[in-house]
């Protein structure tokens, strides 16, 4: 183990890592300037676990019912060798699918282990593309790997690979219902960006046996159930714009070991478990150790981060609770009683926020104007 991963295992403190996946990277990238989130994810903390116990319980994760309603589906389409979804290939999508090997990659002769399973997938994607062949061939489970931070993180992905005349197509099992045609923009959308990271770590996975970008398909395979029945069906989704968002958020995320360099030595978020697995370490003094990382706390994280109730707290009264755009605008002015003060004339601007000031008292005068409020 090198000097960093003991530090991260340090931080994590004795339990189990939490591995990334596909919505931990959506959700890191969607904000690549907090280091709380991304020391977290680093060390595999669980930050639900960690939220909850520091006093603030956020509500996230899938209920047990729609964890065993995806289960259910996702082995329903697999079903008989992929069956049902070499179907939906042939009829919905129009490809044309000759013939179809199965390879499973969800454990290696019972060995499940990451290393393993990644190595096998890497060597039977280049197989497959160093064949030549027109035979389609189903990826079940291959495990991917990316680096997040300047570290290599692998992927758990939920998801086959399909691979048709040497060219990968993603594809993507959801649980939620498409109805009449229509199916949750939401979910959708995270759906969308979920693919996308997988996109581009099968891209990277290939640029390593020397296939260019564009051997992995610019749209992936949706499949959903369709209206009430569990009976599946598939829509092509193009994730171009999502790749481009996602490739410029990894490429601005700082390298865990600059991060780590600015953190106290003994800095852990270890709960202090005693015989019986209950936590001996106060919620404050958790909170304190948390609040050793810098967050950039914005009202997004309120939908992507189980810390967000915690950083909202910590962020009470500042400008970043309004949103990145007013933070980025009031730049030097961080709290929002300074603004209000900026505004009406009671608060004197430092030199660097002379400008904002001048805004400030204009916006001020003429929302007086218009309410008919006194000066
Ligand atoms: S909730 Fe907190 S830790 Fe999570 S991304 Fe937002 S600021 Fe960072």
């Amino acid at each position: 183990m090198n000097a960093v991963e003991s530090r991260l295992e340090h931080i994590r403190g004795r339990v189990a890592p939490k591995s990334h996946n596909a919505r931990t990277i959506a959700a890191l990238t969607s904000n690549p300037g907090c280091a709380r989130r991304a020391i977290m994810d680093a060390a595999g903390v669980d930050k639900q676990r960690l939220a909850a116990y520091s006093g603030f319980p956020a509500p996230f994760g899938q209920s047990q019912f729609a964890i065993t309603r995806g289960n259910a589906f996702e082995a329903q389409v697999k079903a008989n060798g992929c069956a049902e979804l070499l179907r939906l290939l042939r009829e919905h999508l129009g490809l044309s699918i000759p013939e179809v090997s199965y390879d499973d990659l969800n454990d290696v002769g019972g060995n499940t282990g990451l290393v393993v399973r990644h190595v096998r997938t890497r060597s039977l994607l280049a197989r497959a593309v160093n064949s030549g062949s027109d035979a389609g061939t189903l990826f079940d489970h291959p495990l991917l790997r990316l680096q997040v931070a300047g570290r290599p993180v692998f992927l758990e992905p939920d998801l086959i690979a399909f691979q048709l005349g040497g060219r990968f197509h993603v594809v993507e099992i959801k649980s939620f219902a498409v109805i009449d045609g229509q199916a949750d923009g939401d979910k959708v959308a995270a759906a969308v960006i979920q693919s996308a990271v997988y996109v581009h770590a099968l891209r990277e996975l290939l640029a390593g046996h020397g296939m260019a970008e564009d051997a992995v398909a610019d749209e992936v395979v949706l499949v959903c159930p369709e209206n009430f029945s569990n009976a599946p069906t598939a829509a092509l989704l193009d994730v171009r714009k999502q790749l481009t968002v996602l490739r410029r958020q990894l490429a601005r995320l700082a390298s865990i070991e600059s991060l780590l360099d600015v953190l106290p030595a003994d800095l852990t978020f270890d709960l202090g478990m005693d015989d019986d697995g209950v936590p001996s370490r106060s919620p404050a003094e958790l909170r304190d150790a948390i609040f050793t990382v810098d967050a950039r706390y914005a009202p997004e994280c309120l939908a992507s981060c189980e810390m967000c109730f915690l950083c909202r707290h910590e962020a009470q009264g500042r400008t970043e609770t309004l949103g990145r755009e007013v933070r980025d605008e009031l730049g030097a002015i961080d709290s929002i009683a300074a603004v209000l003060g900026l505004a009406d004339g009671t608060l004197a601007p430092a030199d660097d926020q002379a400008e904002a000031a001048g805004l400030l008292r204009a916006a001020a005068r003429l929302r007086r104007e218009c309410t008919g409020e006194a000066a």
